[in-house]
């Protein structure tokens, strides 16, 4: 259903025909570690994340995994993964 209290208009799984399900009847505002994600909804209301309703939550454990503008190891070329088997593959090609 189609948000009619925050994020007005747009599909949100928790919205029902007797209003918003979710812990406290709203979404929540981000928070500072939220501060140059692209993800953020500038609304008249304030400052909400436009994928999940409680952006503070998404921080509890560590770096939002949906932020845009966290960097994580892996991108700068750290803690990469290999496949074993396709590095076994490559190395019969040479
Ligand atoms: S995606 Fe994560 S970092 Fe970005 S606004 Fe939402 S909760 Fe905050």
């Amino acid at each position: 259903m189609d948000c009619v209290t925050i994020k007005v208009g747009q599909p949100c799984s928790f919205m029902t025909a007797k209003g918003c399900s979710f812990n406290g009847g709203a979404c929540h505002q981000i928070i500072d570690k939220c501060e140059g994600c692209d993800r953020i909804l500038t609304l008249e209301s304030g400052k909400y994340c436009a994928a999940v309703p409680n952006p503070a939550v998404k921080w509890r454990l560590g770096s939002c995994n949906l932020a845009t503008h966290v960097k994580t190891a892996s991108k700068n070329g750290q803690n990469i993964k290999i496949n074993p088997l396709k590095a076994s593959k490559r190395s019969m090609r040479k």
